[in-house]
């Protein structure tokens, strides 16, 4: 049998190892779930806090080793993990029922910035989390046509606590995921002309109108380029992060660098660059070396890759995921470098919304 004091202490000693990705002290970071000490036998239980967690081995290594260094009478470790997703600012995003919002963005069209929104979707769906993506890309709304949806989404009726009656919308729903928009409601010649306050108006009735459940995370698609969409999600949403996709090719690459300067001035964590189209065509790793000349997380390469068009053109990008997909691999590496940045945006805390559902 144990003494409390000694499984105190063993806690302790676990509580203070420093974990390898997120480089802090695991009690301090909350992950240690649980020490249990059993004759000479431990468990320990980890929570991680996000999917796809790069260094299981390292840590359970290193947990052995300092229970081993503090008492040498330990006979065996046993680690396990389990994964409950946090958000930045958890409990603080009122009403809007989401943990994480990651943006996706892209110095300019035709990058494959839809292609890896839907993708970095159907892969944070696949590790188990629940996931929802918004088409904000209002210049040329493709998503609901990759994920072969079409609008238009739910009207429930809600009582706001002061007692008035209020519609909302319901996102659709496709192969799991919960999907809205900006196309389903508004015209793309309509939506083509906003500029400014109009367009700041637009998308704050549409983010304050829409009903999501309980999100792991929620996936925004921006438009191309450096615009206001960006200025006013983050003003309004406190995004966790964003991703900038960008071809290998040099002139790409400029284009892509754009886009970081807007999210640091915009104050927007940057999670990382994604080189999309790698391959014979455009070459490789050019993103990579952008990424680190401009000190941003490089997430990794996806090939230029006949089945990635087709799939998206079908509606079924779903299928990239499966066993014999030549884009799984590349596209499951990439998600879980994404889900890792996440990780260690939600660990940091802080950064709550100013939305006001209605
Ligand atoms: P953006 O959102 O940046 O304008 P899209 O995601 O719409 O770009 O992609 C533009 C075109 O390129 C689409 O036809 C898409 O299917 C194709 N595409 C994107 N990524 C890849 C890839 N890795 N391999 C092959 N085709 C791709």
């Amino acid at each position: 049998m144990s003494s409390p004091s000694s499984l105190a202490e063993l806690r302790n000693v676990v509580a203070g190892v420093v974990d390898p990705i997120y480089e802090r002290r695991l009690g301090e970071l909350r992950l240690l779930k649980d020490v249990l000490l059993d004759g000479d036998r431990v468990t320990v239980a980890i929570e991680l806090p996000s999917p796809g967690y790069p260094k299981q081995d390292e840590l359970r290594e290193t947990i052995r080793a300092a229970i081993q260094t503090a008492r040498p009478d330990v006979s065996s470790v046993e680690v396990t993990f389990t994964t409950v997703v946090r958000g930045k600012d958890a409990g603080g995003r009122v009403g809007l029922n989401v943990k994480n919002i990651i943006s996706v963005g892209s110095g300019k069209g035709g990058v494959g910035k839809s292609t890896v929104a839907a993708c970095l979707t159907y892969g944070l769906k696949h590790f188990g989390a629940k996931v929802g993506l918004l088409d904000a890309d209002v210049y040329g709304p493709s998503i609901p046509h990759m994920l072969g949806a079409s609008g238009p989404p739910g009207v429930i009726e809600r009582k706001t606590p002061e007692g008035q009656v209020v519609q909302r919308m319901v996102p659709l729903e496709r192969d799991g995921i919960q999907l809205m928009s900006m196309g389903f409601l508004v015209k793309e010649e309509q939506a083509v002309i906003w500029r400014g306050p109009m367009l700041h108006k637009a998308l704050q009735q549409f983010l304050q109108q829409t009903e999501w459940d309980n999100l792991d995370y929620l996936i925004i698609d921006l438009p191309p380029g450096t615009g206001d969409v960006s200025l006013t999600l983050s003003q309004l949403l406190g995004l966790t992060g964003a991703v900038v996709v960008c071809t290998p090719q040099k002139v790409a690459r400029l284009d892509a660098v754009k886009a970081i300067a807007m999210f640091r001035q915009l104050n927007i964590p940057i999670l990382g660059v994604v080189e999309n189209m790698t391959g014979e065509v455009f070459g490789s790793g050019g993103a990579k070396e952008m990424a680190e000349q401009h000190k941003v997380p490089f997430l990794g390469a996806i090939p230029i890759e006949m089945q990635i068009r087709v799939k998206g053109d079908e509606g079924r990008i779903a299928d990239l995921y499966s066993d014999d997909s030549p884009a799984r691999e590349p596209l499951l590496a990439v998600c879980r470098n994404i889900a890792t940045e996440i990780g260690k945006e939600a660990l940091k805390g802080g950064g709550g919304p100013t939305l006001q559902i209605l």
